[in-house]
């Protein structure tokens, strides 16, 4: 897929001063796909277009900070008035996903609605369902992508605190603090811009990171010491979560995020995945480090996808089966793992 010209995707828009712009992302969205939908939210309403966000779903509370938040409607919440403002509106942004079953029974009404649909957007196999492509697998987050497009078009004097503020909630949170490889020279650049816009680097990290409740900071520690399974022979660790355990510790939506990661911080292990039993499915993470592509493992064997080091995918077995089918298919990756630097 070729990215396309900023500056030729917003002259089509501006070409139409009176449309209806919706902005949708991923469900569950994280901060890259809040922060990246509410930064695009604030700059197309500065343009003076009629915006609104649309969440599949609810998502983590500790997104609820970031600017413009109140105007996010939940498709599960008020699936009547998302189809409605859906089908009378003139464009559909699809930000941070890039295949329709992201966004659950919402992709159908965005499939089907006349709208012509804008893709920003950074991971791997990228379906072609939009007339613009704003697309960059190589681009550390869609926040990045959501400057660049605001640059690329002569708008960064647009850009202010509130948007930086969500820009760079995104680019922190996808880059794990700026230290994985999707973090570069450019992105150091888009966060300088950001800060100097206004972005507070401190209380953007306390928000996002040190609001969580005491039962999840206790849960996670309850899920590394009781529930991870390191299989040295695959160099593989392995965390799965029952729904008693959800509900024992009260887990929140967004509580689970970053547990997986505990895996990879242990020398040896190349794969860490977390499959936890949802309401409606079971859901999965999978995290490398080297040469393992996890977006080939998910898309494989779990209906998912992601990026080359970070990827998810989902079941709708049991978690037992789920599991068993996890055991089972890693034998087929045992040397690619034992021999993956
Ligand atoms: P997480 O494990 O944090 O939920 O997701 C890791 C990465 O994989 C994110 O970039 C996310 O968008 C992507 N991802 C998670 N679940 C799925 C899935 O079921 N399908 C696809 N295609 N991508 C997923
Ligand atoms: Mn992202």
């Amino acid at each position: 897929m070729q990215k396309q010209n900023a500056k030729n995707i917003l002259a089509e828009i501006l070409k139409f001063p009176k449309a209806k712009i919706i902005i949708t992302t991923h469900q569950k969205p994280d901060a890259d796909a809040m922060g990246s939908s509410l930064g695009l939210f604030l700059f197309l309403k500065q343009l003076g277009f009629s915006v609104t966000v649309i969440s599949p779903t609810d998502f983590a509370k500790n997104l609820k900070w970031m600017p413009g938040v109140e105007n996010v409607i939940e498709f599960e919440q008020d699936v009547e008035a998302c189809v409605a403002l859906t089908n009378e509106s003139d464009f559909i942004f699809c930000l941070d996903f890039n295949a329709l079953s992201r966004i659950n029974e919402f992709g159908e009404i965005v499939k089907n609605s006349g709208a012509k649909k804008v893709l920003i957007d950074h991971h791997q196999n990228p379906e072609s369902f939009a007339e613009f492509n704003f697309w960059d697998v190589k681009a550390s987050s869609t926040c990045e992508l959501v400057y660049q497009f605001i640059k690329e078009s002569n708008n960064e004097n647009l850009v202010d605190k509130d948007m930086a503020s969500c820009l760079y909630a995104g680019i922190m949170t996808d880059t794990g603090s700026f230290k994985y490889g999707n973090c570069t020279a450019e992105t150091h650049l888009i966060v300088a811009g950001l800060l100097s816009k206004g972005a507070n680097n401190v209380e953007i990290t306390e928000q996002i990171y040190d609001t969580f409740s005491k039962e999840r900071v206790q849960f996670i520690g309850f899920a590394i010491s009781q529930k991870m399974v390191v299989m040295e022979e695959y160099n593989t660790a392995l965390i799965t979560i029952t729904r008693e355990e959800i509900a024992q510790y009260k887990l929140q939506t967004g509580d689970t995020e970053g547990l997986v990661n505990y895996g990879l911080s242990i020398d040896g292990v190349k794969f860490a995945a977390l499959i936890i039993d949802r309401t409606k499915m079971v859901k999965m993470s999978f995290r490398s480090k080297g040469n393992f592509s996890v977006n080939n493992f998910a898309r494989l064997h779990f209906n998912g996808g992601g990026h080359f080091n970070a990827s998810g995918g989902s079941s709708t077995e049991t978690l037992e089966n789920t599991v068993l089918k996890f055991n089972e298919v890693l034998k087929n990756h045992k040397k690619e793992l034992n021999e993956s630097i």
